[in-house]
């Protein structure tokens, strides 16, 4: 039974879906792993490597595939081609490609995406969005220090002492707390705000100082954030002004499950900011947590560079590439039994990652977007949006 390895085709990705050192827990599961010409070449990893670890390096790799892995999703052109059964493992932001999941569902493909696996204690190790996030939280406490003329940490010296720079972090989830862990280790003095009330004690965990606001917290489903009102972002975004002000560097990470980024610091409050200072802002392709940041672009606003991110992980491709491999092979063997690729639909993570299956959208608000809500008896009570899961 093959698993097929994409090369990716968006621009810009550097990562890949499995990396040499893994390929030999799939084939003892009994696979046989094809991948295609230069599909680790970006994360420097080369055909000869995959072929040393026990795979295949062919041309054709999807051809007979059960499984096709990639880390974003195959275009439509290669969905069409595939066989009706094959299995599809990867990202697939499913309210931003309805059209291809439509072309997975006619093609009779079973597609996974990773963004879906339930955050539950469970299927952890198959955590995509974490193990990104990860990567991307340490690139931006990276970003900020390279940008920033000045030190992070305290330095006392015979010539005198030089102040530690001063960083603050807006969102406190897996990346936000790797760009405080980060900026910490490098001798910054860091202080952190999110809106969730249990964030404020991992910022404290970290050595960091969180900012109360004194604001009601935003608690949402699943442990994530709710969307804010208008009045409360403003409300935010004034008793945040001072904080930002003083900073040397801002990162921004914040974001809300299935909605646009919230902006949480506008062109003005950048404009207080002083000569020399930096902002990074890792939402920037999801609309941004800075008004006026472009993804992948440096911009200046006032004294500040305000430094943009588009496909962040992308940037360190072998640390992601490395841990979303993993993260692909605990889900394969999840999905494997004696030997064959075969998703018991009655276990959660499978149920809840899958979005097309024989022909069906198994994703409901995908399926309701797409085809419409499926008739109801009666409507027994109205669900409020801030209650919504998705
Ligand atoms: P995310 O990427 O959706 O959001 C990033 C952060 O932005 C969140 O902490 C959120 O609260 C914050 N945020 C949203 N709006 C904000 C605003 N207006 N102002 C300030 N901050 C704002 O979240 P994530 O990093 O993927 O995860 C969030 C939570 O889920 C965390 O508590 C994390 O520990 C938890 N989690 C649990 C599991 C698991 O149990 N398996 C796995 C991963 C994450």
């Amino acid at each position: 039974m093959r698993i097929a390895v994409a090369k990716e085709t968006r621009e810009g990705e550097t990562r890949v879906a499995l990396v040499p050192e893994l390929v030999g827990k799939l084939t003892a599961l009994g696979y046989e792993v094809a991948v295609q010409p230069g599909a680790g070449a970006g994360a420097l990893h080369y055909d000869e490597d995959y072929v040393a670890a026990g795979a295949h390096v062919v041309p054709d790799a999807f051809d007979g595939a059960r499984l096709v892995v990639s880390v974003n999703p195959l275009d439509a052109a290669t969905v069409r081609r595939l066989q009706a059964g094959t299995a599809t493992m990867s990202f697939l932001p499913v309210n931003q490609s309805l059209d291809l999941v439509a072309d997975l569902r006619d093609c009779g493909l079973t597609s996974f995406a990773m963004e879906l696996v339930p955050r539950i204690s469970r299927a952890q190790s198959m955590d995509a969005l974490s193990s990104q996030a990860l990567v991307a939280g340490y690139r931006c406490a990276m970003v900020a220090a390279g940008l920033l003329r000045r030190f992070f940490p305290l330095n006392m010296t015979a010539a005198g002492t030089v102040p530690p720079a001063e960083v603050v972090v807006l969102g406190a989830g897996v990346a936000g707390l790797q760009a405080i862990a980060t900026a910490k280790r490098l001798g910054a003095v860091v202080k952190a705000y999110d809106v969730r009330a249990a964030a404020a004690e991992e910022i404290r965990s970290m050595g960091a100082q969180s900012i109360d606001l004194e604001l009601e917290t935003l608690e949402g489903a699943g442990g994530y954030a709710r969307e804010m009102t208008e009045d409360r972002a403003a409300r935010q975004r004034d008793l945040l002004a001072p904080y930002i002000a003083a900073a040397d560097a801002l990162i921004t990470t914040a974001a809300v499950p299935g909605r646009q980024a919230p902006m949480l610091v506008t062109r003005e409050m950048v404009e207080q900011m002083k000569p020399g200072s930096v902002v990074v802002d890792l939402a920037a392709e999801s609309g941004g947590n800075v008004e006026g940041s472009e993804p992948g672009q440096v911009v200046r606003i006032g004294h500040a560079q305000v430094w943009g991110g588009a496909n962040v992980p992308a940037q360190m491709p072998g640390p992601a590439s490395r841990l979303y491999a993993q993260n692909i092979v605990n889900l394969v063997t999840l999905m494997t039994r004696e030997g064959e690729f075969a998703p018991d639909f009655d276990d959660e993570i499978v149920a809840g990652s899958c979005v097309t299956h024989e022909g069906r959208i198994r994703h409901e608000p995908t399926r309701d977007a797409l085809e419409g809500p499926a008739p109801q008896a009666e409507t027994v009570e109205t669900i409020s949006e801030g209650d919504r899961h998705e």
